[in-house]
């Protein structure tokens, strides 16, 4: 039997401990499960990807589903409306949920004694020898690093790969008591600002605001003031906001996913900005793909069967970020007139399984 060790506890490193039904070992450097404190949508691949971990429907019930995705301009007035339904077709419905209860969910289906918290990991040798932070090592046959963007696994396989800043900064934030905030909607502004709410159920929602920066800080003065010019409900909302997390954005562009024996997932090999949603599916889509090939003995396929993909999304993500940064009557003319096409082709390619 493969002896694999899965290095990280989120989203891609729980759903690959499920996938191989709990026979491996998952370590997470934090002392408690953290999953932090805001929301997720859940485009139909990854709700897919998620009925394949045998948690589908259990996501389908904690989250709200989401049929229709609308963009506006900041005064509000329609862009693009379109519906998931008919987008996704077959493919299934798509969720907004809280991180928590996505974690929650996927950790449920982990069998007793699999994960290990407040253990990390410092170095991993060509032999599969595996360094704890408390000095003590083990061997494994496949060690998956699953330890996200600053990933220590991927440092020392792949050290020449570096995430990339996308001159992009972002704050969420969730409130209740919004029952009148439905679906998900997208605020768009000037110079690359966006509003998006999204619906979690019970009245509660999910905010994501993002703008364009030339660094990674946070500017100075209140955030807020950067989306001043937004219509209702934005203001409303924002007044609300005051336990926002900060975030900048980046991406890791590169296949450089694996070697003999080791192999990166989710956001350590492929972090890409949230444009498209797709950071959880690519993760979750790499969990059940990697459980295949594990149980047939095939992980040396792994990179040539994720490639073509992740790097759609990626390539699309920034087609999207260029086209929301366009002068804004020339963004908004392109949206009106070819919005629905551009949503729809970005979205074809990961209707096929993974
Ligand atoms: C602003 C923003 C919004 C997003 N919105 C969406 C969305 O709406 N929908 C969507 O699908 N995706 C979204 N994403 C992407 C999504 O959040 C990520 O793709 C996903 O969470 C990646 O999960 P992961 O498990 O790969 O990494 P992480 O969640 O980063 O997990 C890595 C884990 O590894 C642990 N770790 C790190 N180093 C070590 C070590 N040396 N030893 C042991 N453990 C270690 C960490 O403590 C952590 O728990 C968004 C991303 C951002 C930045």
């Amino acid at each position: 039997m493969t002896r694999v060790l899965v290095v990280g506890g989120g989203i891609a490193g729980v759903a690959t401990a499920v996938a191989l039904k709990g026979e491996v070992d998952l370590v997470e450097r934090a002392p408690a499960w953290r999953p932090g404190g805001s929301g997720l949508y859940l485009p139909a691949n990854a709700v897919r990807a998620l009925h394949a971990l045998g948690v589908g429907a259990e996501v389908e019930r904690r989250g709200a589903r989401i049929t229709r995705q609308r963009m506006l301009d900041h005064r509000g007035r329609t862009l693009v409306d379109v519906d998931l339904e008919a987008l996704w077709g077959d493919v299934g419905a798509c969720v907004a949920i809280t991180r928590e209860d996505l974690h929650e969910v996927l950790r449920s289906a982990l069998p007793e004694g699999v994960a290990r918290l407040g253990v990390g990991v410092t170095d991993v040798d060509q032999d599969g020898r595996v360094t704890f932070d408390d000095g003590s090592t083990e061997t494994y046959d496949l060690v998956v690093g699953a330890d996200g963007i600053d990933s220590t696994v991927r440092r020392i396989a792949f050290p020449a790969t570096e995430p990339r800043f996308l001159n992009q900064v972002c704050w969420r934030f969730v409130l209740d008591g919004e029952p009148s905030q439905t679906g998900w909607t997208a605020r768009l502004g000037s110079g690359g600002r966006t509003f998006l709410a999204v619906e979690l159920g019970d009245g509660r929602i999910y905010c994501y605001a993002d703008t364009n920066s030339a660094t990674p800080s946070a500017p100075d003065g209140d955030w807020r003031d950067l989306f001043a010019d937004f219509a209702d409900p934005v203001p409303g909302l924002l007044a609300r906001a005051t336990d926002a997390y900060f975030a900048p954005l980046s991406e890791i562009d590169g296949s450089d996913w694996a070697r003999p024996g080791l192999v990166l997932i989710g956001d350590a090999a492929h972090a890409c900005s949230p444009s498209m949603a797709q950071g959880g599916a690519m993760a979750l889509e790499d969990a059940v793909v990697l459980a295949e090939l594990v149980r047939e003995d095939r992980v040396a396929d792994y990179t040539a069967r994720r490639a073509e993909r992740v790097r759609w999304v990626l390539s699309q993500n920034h087609r999207r970020d260029r086209a929301r940064t366009l002068p804004t009557p020339l963004r908004n003319l392109v949206l009106k007139l070819g919005g629905q096409k551009l949503v729809r082709a970005n979205h074809a390619p990961l209707h096929a399984a993974p």
